[in-house]
């Protein structure tokens, strides 16, 4: 089999690649952040590498509220230009890869005291409406009391006073990152996982590069560019301190915590954005067969690769729940999964976390050095088109070269080669006739909302599986094939990356995980032709992240 440019075997040979010649510009973070920055970028012509020190999306792009959104809280904060933009990068990323990017209803209950008034809501889901450029078979309907309860029979009536629909975008974080990381690499940029960008390297005062470790191999690889992107998110003041240049503005990580409850403990009808007692919102969002709820937003100063749900985190959320839709009781024995993540804002004096804006900024180092901060998975096109409008200006100014103009509007990312976002349910309806004798049609759905139009690879894949051993059962033989497509397709290293970022079973199926566990790791470590040792430290790992996902401390 040839080998593909984005497989986990590829790895070292594309860091000998980049260390072999002074590439146009160097990514360090592989989040939505720097995965959209090496996207544009490829696609303008630049020679691009990217290091990411973890997996790609294991920062805060896999920890998210999994949202596409419209923007509706920056309203509130008067952020027009703000509601604008994501507004119309929601409607692009929806037309380029519609198998994540997938329109959902959000209930917004009225209620006494709460954030929103009726008047005031009408209103502001209209304007939001209009700002967003909602299509208008999309656009906002305020419901009467009557109607909020029936669309929602598990709200509390007391002290409801009517609601609005509106449409949210659901996404899969760590999904999404991955295939604009894949299209990156589909238009040449070198993209690799498990590497630290460790030492800064200068020449008169200049960055030109960094040493990068190879964490999987132990070697070291000198890297240089003419450009450096520092795309780090919670880590990004981390490598401008490395740099002598954190002054001035700075990061304010703040955490944010979901909890998972299986679905028939939150049925809900459809998603919900409702009223905390502290005069809050959180979302909750039924999800295949759980519903996930969230989120916190407190301010941090642990560990940024490990941040935990603490017993307060699970209490807070808990409560809201309850408070809102009080015949569910539920308790921390309902949780069967949980995530937190770190959101990189920037610092402004005087602002609670929920305050802080949301917004990205720019900051150039006097050594040349580029980082991007703040944003939202939903802005990211955006960002990374301002990133590198800016890397260009300053190659065409030093090195009088021309590139062109960024045209990552109209990239279809891998896996939403659809003839329309409509599509997507015909083309499952195909495949699940297709393959209506060895696959439920549920199974369909899951993995075309998973890859899109890279499912076919994966059922074809599933064959070969069964046709070489007849003791696989379909369900097997289609983990598999995910994991070889993977493997082959996505650079998954481990059991983590493939439990977590590419499935994301741990967060939504984590039963199933307790059942296929020994298959899959005797599986990839006969892929990846891993001894003893290396098997147990990936199973220790998985254990970590599985303990963190269901207990709280
Ligand atoms: P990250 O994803 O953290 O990526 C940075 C990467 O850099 C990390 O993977 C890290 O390992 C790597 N790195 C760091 N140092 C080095 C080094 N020296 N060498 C190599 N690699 C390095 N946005 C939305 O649009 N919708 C939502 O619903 C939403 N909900 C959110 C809910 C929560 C709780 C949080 C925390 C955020 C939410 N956001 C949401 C915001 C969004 O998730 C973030 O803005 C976005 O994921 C940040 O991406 P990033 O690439 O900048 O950072």
């Amino acid at each position: 089999m040839d080998r593909l440019p984005f497989s986990v075997f590829e790895r070292l040979s594309h860091l000998e690649k980049m260390s072999d010649q002074t590439l146009d510009l160097l990514v360090i973070g592989g989040g939505i952040t720097g995965a959209g920055i090496a996207l544009d970028a490829a696609s303008r012509g630049l020679s691009v590498g990217l290091v990411e020190k973890q997996d790609f999306g294991a920062g805060t792009s896999s920890r998210s509220t999994k949202l596409i959104h419209g923007g509706l809280r920056y309203l509130k904060q008067g952020e027009i230009k703000l509601v604008q933009e994501v507004g119309r990068e929601r409607a692009i990323l929806y037309r380029n890869a519609p198998h994540i990017v997938i329109p959902e209803q959000m209930l917004l209950p009225l209620v006494e005291g709460g954030t929103y008034g009726k008047l005031g809501t009408s209103f502001g889901l209209w304007l939001y409406d209009v700002l967003a450029g909602v299509k208008r078979e999309e656009r906002r309907i305020m419901l009467s009391e009557a109607e909020t309860s029936e669309a929602e029979p598990l709200l509390r009536t007391d002290i409801l006073k009517g609601g609005g629909l509106y449409i949210e975008y659901r996404t899969d974080d760590a999904r999404l990152t991955i295939e604009v990381m894949k299209t990156a690499v589909q238009y040449g940029a070198m993209c690799v996982n498990y590497t630290e960008a460790a030492k800064l390297l200068y020449r008169e005062g200049r960055i030109v590069g960094f040493e990068a470790n190879d964490l999987l191999t132990q070697k070291t690889f000198n890297l240089t560019a003419k450009k450096v992107v520092n795309a780090a998110g919670p880590w990004a003041d981390e490598l401008r301190e490395k740099d002598h240049s954190l002054r001035g503005k700075r990061l304010h990580l703040t955490k944010g915590v979901h909890l998972v409850v299986p679905y028939d403990k939150f049925p809900l009808q459809q998603s919900v954005y409702f009223d905390v007692p502290d005069g809050r919102m959180i979302f909750a969002i039924p999800r295949g067969k759980c519903t996930y709820f969230g989120t916190t937003d407190t301010n941090y100063h642990g560990d940024l690769e490990h941040p935990r749900v603490t017993r307060e985190d699970a209490a807070y959320l808990i409560d809201a729940v309850n408070h809102m839709f009080p015949s569910l009781n539920l308790s921390q024995d309902d949780i069967c999964s949980s995530w937190a993540g770190l959101r990189p804002l920037i610092h402004e004096d005087g602002k609670s976390p929920s305050e802080l804006s949301r917004k990205d900024e720019i900051f150039l180092s006097p050594s040349g050095l580029i980082t991007i901060a703040g944003g939202k998975l939903t802005g990211y096109r955006k960002m990374a088109e301002r990133v590198v409008n800016m890397v260009v200006e300053q190659l065409e100014q030093e090195e009088q070269i021309s590139v062109n103009n960024c045209c990552t509007d109209r990239i279809v990312l891998s896996g939403g080669d659809f003839v329309s976002p409509e599509s997507v349910s015909s083309y499952i309806e195909q495949l699940a006739a297709r393959y209506s004798q060895q696959f439920s049609r549920q199974m369909i759905v899951d993995l075309v909302r998973k890859f899109g139009t890279n499912s076919e690879k994966i059922l074809e894949l599933s064959h070969s599986y069964r046709d070489t051993d007849t003791a696989v059962d379909p369900a097997t033989s289609l983990l598999f094939a995910e994991l070889h497509y993977g493997i082959h397709e996505e650079m998954t290293a481990g059991l983590t990356d493939f439990l977590i970022r590419r499935t994301g079973m741990l967060l939504f199926d984590r039963h199933r995980i307790e059942e296929v566990l020994p298959m899959l790791a005797d599986e990839l470590a006969n892929k990846l032709d891993w001894d003893s040792e290396h098997k147990s430290h990936e199973l220790q790992r998985l254990l970590i992240e599985y303990q963190s996902a269901v207990t709280f401390h």
